[in-house]
């Protein structure tokens, strides 16, 4: 049962019933929505601010193009920057993943300037202001890092002050990314079961999991989503993604990634958390609000769907009013 059905029982405690200023159109307001996993190459991202998401976080593009973009501009953009893969690796040689958005590391050398080297990829990340780093374990499409290389990469990221975000296909995947102490994955584990001592794993790192549940079909799609539910429900912090770019997906709020979200149990204000959380952390959304015009959801099932709703508005044009 829903228990409590105020808007906070249902939204969350930022939730706020509103209207703007200018129509007189009432609503509800939110904070910023995020949408944590993008390929912003592969997308029309003007389209994104009218389809409710305010900020990205591209995980995988040219970070030379990414750096140049207008820091004050919609959608607000944190980025990884280029792919790090192993020699011949996934993505390399993908269509969709030109030379510009792969780096292969093949050294695990901390120095400065090594071709090929741990510290030389991150560094160039670091120096095109990524906020992340992201690493490819993929061993169902080619080779991954050796231990040693991919701990050298999470130690320079670290050094930096940059998390370390995980695509993790294929067997033993996930082990090797708990082993080196990512900080969150890319996409809650698909290919493999995340077991009981895998999640209290996970959980111990304070990882982060970005769902991605519906690019997945089939038995994947199955894993991936009893892997978030056993996360989340042991306390594991997840956050709402799409990888936008990935296949033909909608721009702005996908009701498909909420639906699949809240059938793994990840309901009401703990939905509305995965599209909120500010993480990577970053002040650049300051004055902007979500706003979903018409009446708040009166139930937990509602949530989703109501969430098709949403679009991006400067704050001051929304005047609160009392519950
Ligand atoms: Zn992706």
């Amino acid at each position: 049962m829903d228990g409590d059905r105020s808007v906070h029982g249902i939204l969350g405690p930022r939730a706020l019933l509103c209207r703007r200023a200018l129509t007189g159109e009432h609503g509800v307001c939110l904070p910023p929505l995020t949408d944590h996993h993008v390929h912003l190459h592969l997308i029309d991202e003007h389209r994104l601010a009218a389809g409710g998401i305010a900020a990205v976080l591209d995980l995988g593009g040219d970070p030379a193009s990414l750096a140049r973009r207008d820091r004050d501009g919609m959608p607000h953009a944190a980025y990884a920057g280029a792919f790090l893969t192993a020699p011949g690796g996934y993505p390399s040689g993908r269509s969709w993943a030109p030379p510009s958005i792969v780096r292969e590391v093949g050294d695990p050398s901390l120095h400065p300037g090594v071709p090929s080297g741990a510290a030389t990829a991150v560094d160039e990340q670091a120096g095109f202001s990524a906020s992340v780093v992201k690493v490819a374990l993929n061993a169902a499409a080619g080779p991954v890092f050796d231990a040693a290389t991919l701990e050298a990469i999470v130690a320079c990221a670290h050094e930096r002050g940059l998390p370390v975000i995980a695509h993790v296909e294929g067997e033993g995947m996930l082990a090797l990314a708990l082993e080196a102490r990512v900080d969150a994955l890319a996409h809650a584990p698909f290919s493999e079961w995340a077991d009981g001592s895998a999640i209290a794993r996970a959980i111990a790192l304070r990882q982060r999991w970005i769902s991605t549940l519906s690019i997945h079909d089939g038995a994947d799609r199955e894993r991936a989503r009893l892997n978030l539910e056993a996360f989340a429900h042991a306390g594991g912090r997840v956050l709402y993604g799409t990888d936008l770019g990935n296949g033909d997906r909608p721009v702005g709020v996908d009701v498909d990634e909420l639906t699949a979200l809240d059938t793994a149990g990840i309901r009401g204000p703990d939905l509305i958390a995965t599209l909120t959380e500010p993480w990577p952390p970053s002040p650049a959304t300051a004055g902007v609000a979500t706003f979903v015009p018409g009446h708040p959801p009166a139930t937990l099932d509602e949530v989703p769907a109501w969430l098709a709703g949403a679009t991006v508005l400067p704050a001051e044009e929304l005047v609160h009013e009392a519950e």
